[in-house]
């Protein structure tokens, strides 16, 4: 039976004891395993699927967040990983090599940009940016040498979303591998295998962990053959994740249908205050009638996510003056907890980009991006209203 994804969250894959078997999984902090038969060990380490015998080749803990995260998003398999950098750089590192050519979105996360720039710099891996807002943008940019599309569903800060279906296509037709960060959507409210992605990744510190205390992410495989070259890639280079972190997203998992309802209630409730607000010029949330994806997200998403940015009148003082004014609100780099987190880019991610460069990637001096936590929505709001000009 096909299970909705709010009731797989909930129920995970236990050991079985002599009579019983475990209602959560527990934590098996150890990085070895002992065995009797000198073959069992030997066969144990060959494969993702021969037992445990070392935790950085696998560990039951890790595998119960693998095989939970993998029938969310529709893969065959996962391999979870200590950062979601450490996700991203086994996708790019597994799949590329000196020469090839990416097609990526120009909004990407900044940590991905930067990865793909090193390995441009120091591995003549080649990038072409897209802006993501017509599927023909692919074909145009392909080059003999073009290895991999890269997408994010929600870009970061100003929630862009692209045709994923149709960018993947294009795509497809062109024999790229299609990597897709999922991170701000999650598999809630978007499965991009099922939209014919090959390898989807998060960065689960964020709303996968969801409580503000984990670092971590995973990578999902479409298909079998890929997923045991990334996981022996990842194995061999060391970004497995650690079965403590493993345990904390598993317990922090089980309510993520419950905190995307109200991460998204919460964000819609905020976006629309916000828009009517004299001192904002500018809302960024896709499930805004305003908001150029509108359409767009109302096919790819089920809902339209707990990220909203939006623009001040005021410039780079006013964001600057906002940001100190919160009281409830915290300033933060990161997002995707139950606590709202705010960030102005301008002065904090984005301080050596100038007007220019700052524009160029959807920013302005006084945007400000909110991460909308689960908070009663009004309490909330009475602290982004105080802290408006
Ligand atoms: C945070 C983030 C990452 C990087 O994840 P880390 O866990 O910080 O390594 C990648 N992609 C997106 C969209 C993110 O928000």
């Amino acid at each position: 039976m096909d299970q909705h994804p709010a009731t797989r969250v909930v129920h995970h894959h236990t050991p079985t004891l002599p009579n019983s078997h475990p209602i959560s999984v527990p934590l098996y902090q150890a990085s070895n395993f002992g065995f009797d038969d000198p073959d069992a060990l030997a066969d144990a380490l060959t494969g993702p699927d021969r037992g445990f015998a070392y935790s950085r080749y696998g560990n039951p803990t890790t595998r119960a967040l693998e095989e939970t995260v993998a029938a969310l998003e529709g893969g065959t398999a996962a391999v979870a990983t200590a950062s979601g950098m450490g996700a991203i750089s086994s996708a790019l590192l597994g799949v590329l090599k000196t020469g090839d050519h990416v097609i990526a979105q120009s909004c990407l996360y900044g940590g991905t940009y930067a990865a793909l720039s090193y390995l441009h710099d120091n591995f003549g891996v080649q990038v072409s940016y897209i802006p993501g807002e017509d599927p023909a943008e692919v074909a145009a940019a392909v080059r003999p040498t073009t290895k991999m599309l890269y997408l994010e569903t929600i870009t970061n800060p100003v929630t862009r979303v692209a045709d994923q279906p149709a960018f993947l296509k294009a795509g497809k037709e062109a024999g790229l591998i299609t990597v897709v960060d999922n991170t701000f959507a999650t598999p809630l409210l978007c499965q991009p295998i099922r939209h014919g992605a090959d390898v989807v990744l998060h960065s689960i510190t964020k709303y996968l962990g969801g409580h503000s205390d984990v670092t971590a992410g995973i990578l999902v495989f479409a298909d079998d053959a890929r997923y045991r070259h990334g996981w022996h890639h990842t194995m061999e280079m060391g970004a497995m994740i650690d079965p403590f972190a493993a345990w904390l997203t598993l317990r922090g998992i089980q309510t993520l249908a419950l905190r995307m309802r109200q991460h998204c209630a919460n964000a819609s409730r905020i976006a629309e205050l916000l828009a009517a607000h004299p001192a904002v010029t500018k809302v960024h949330y896709p499930g805004l009638p305003t908001h150029p994806d509108h359409d767009v997200a109302k096919r790819v998403l089920s809902d339209f996510g707990g990220m909203v940015s939006f623009d001040l009148a005021g410039g780079r003082d006013a964001g600057y003056t906002f940001t100190k004014g919160l009281r409830l609100v915290k300033l933060a780099a990161s997002l995707g907890g139950v606590e709202s987190m705010v960030l102005h880019p301008a002065s904090t991610s984005h301080r050596q980009l100038d007007a220019d460069a700052l524009a160029a990637a959807g920013i302005t001096e006084g945007t400000i991006r909110l991460s909308v936590g689960i908070e009663q929505a009004e309490d909330i709001w009475a602290d982004v209203e105080q802290a408006l000009p």
